[in-house]
């Protein structure tokens, strides 16, 4: 039983623009076309039995259509293998409520995005939201780490994380991107065995670049950069996301350097690992021994990974039969609450 915990679709009418968009932003080549048609077919060749959409609202507001689609598409969840969390924005006063409603209709979990939606992690909005999606028992799935359209954004960044969950302690958190995208010795140093499950998404793929995305590191000013949510609407980033906005007030909190992925220096074709921004493989191991593969999930960021290759490449990372079982399904399945009989899951309970 394979569950692939991190996946995205946009609705038909949208989906090759808010795709195009997004490859644009992000200079890099998208698997599939963002339709959830091309997910159901990449998951009947991959042999995945169910897909977490994870929706974000950029603006309160957005979390209505988006919701709506939700619930919509969780209808149907026994026979598309499609599971669709909520989406809800930290400006929304109404959180209680909302939340409250996508529990009552059964919905696991909601996708928190700082970048997209432009608020520190430990940000006293965020806080409520995820103390109250705790007392939902819903699952809380956050970006984690940077984000390729916006490198130098720090709203959630591991001391972010790191400061969050020394003021909460949510049960049910998951951290995207193996804990913390193109932050990972951070992650790995900070975050490694907390209580909190970590999916692969975004991470263990080299990035299929379109030209011109070696630049990354140096890419547009703030102002060209895109957020996009799964209504398809464009949002341009107005900040200038630097972690100078952010008012330090932890003595403690360690100097972050800013880790451009981790270098492998034994390289002979001269290519230059960071443009690769992927977490090379023994790291990717040593993080899931370090954190206990029991709380590593699946995530292929489809469109942007692709599931067939993601569940290749873990097949062959060295993992226990054990360990790669739990990561490809059974993790999955005991966090969404999926009952599992021979080997495959149903969502009735
Ligand atoms: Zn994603």
């Amino acid at each position: 039983m394979i569950i692939d915990f991190h996946t995205h679709t946009f609705p038909d009418r949208l989906a090759e623009r808010a795709v195009g968009a997004l490859a644009e932003s992000a200079k890099i080549h998208n698997y599939l076309d963002g339709t959830a048609k091309d997910l159901r077919r990449s998951m009947a060749e991959a042999g995945v039995d169910y897909s977490v959409l994870l929706p974000v609202a950029t603006k309160p507001g957005q979390q209505e259509p988006i919701n709506r689609l939700a619930l919509e598409i969780n209808q149907h969840s026994p026979e598309t293998g499609l599971i669709s969390f909520g989406g809800i924005h930290p400006d929304n006063q109404d959180y209680r409520r909302i939340l409250q409603n996508l529990a009552e209709n059964g919905v696991k979990g909601i996708k928190l995005h700082p970048v997209f939606q432009q608020t520190f992690l430990d940000d006293i909005r965020y806080l409520r939201i995820i103390s109250c999606a705790c007392e939902q028992e819903m699952i809380v799935l956050v970006h984690a780490g940077y984000d390729i359209s916006h490198p130098h954004c720090e709203y959630s960044t591991v001391p972010h994380i790191t400061a969050m969950l020394d003021t909460l302690k949510p049960p049910k958190l998951v951290l995207a991107h193996m804990g913390g995208w193109n932050n990972w010795l951070e992650a790995e140093d900070r975050l490694a065995g907390r209580d909190v499950w970590l999916d692969t998404s975004f991470s263990l793929l080299p990035l299929r670049h379109t030209p011109h995305r070696a630049d990354v590191a140096d890419s547009s000013p703030a102002h060209n950069r895109i957020n996009l949510n799964t209504t398809g609407e464009v949002n341009r980033c107005q900040s200038e996301c630097s972690s100078g906005n952010y008012p330090d007030t932890d003595p403690e909190r360690p100097q972050r350097p800013h880790v451009t992925g981790l270098s492998r220096p034994d390289r002979q074709d001269g290519k230059n690992p960071d443009t690769e921004l992927h977490l090379p493989q023994e790291a990717f191991l040593r993080l899931v021994r370090k954190h206990g593969a029991g709380r590593i999930l699946f995530g292929s960021d489809s469109p942007w990974g692709g599931q067939a290759e993601t569940i290749s490449y873990l097949k062959e990372a060295g993992l226990t039969p054990g360990e790669l079982d739990a990561i490809l399904g059974g993790n999955a399945a005991k966090l969404l609450g999926l009952r599992t009989i021979s080997g495959s899951a149903t969502a009735c309970c």
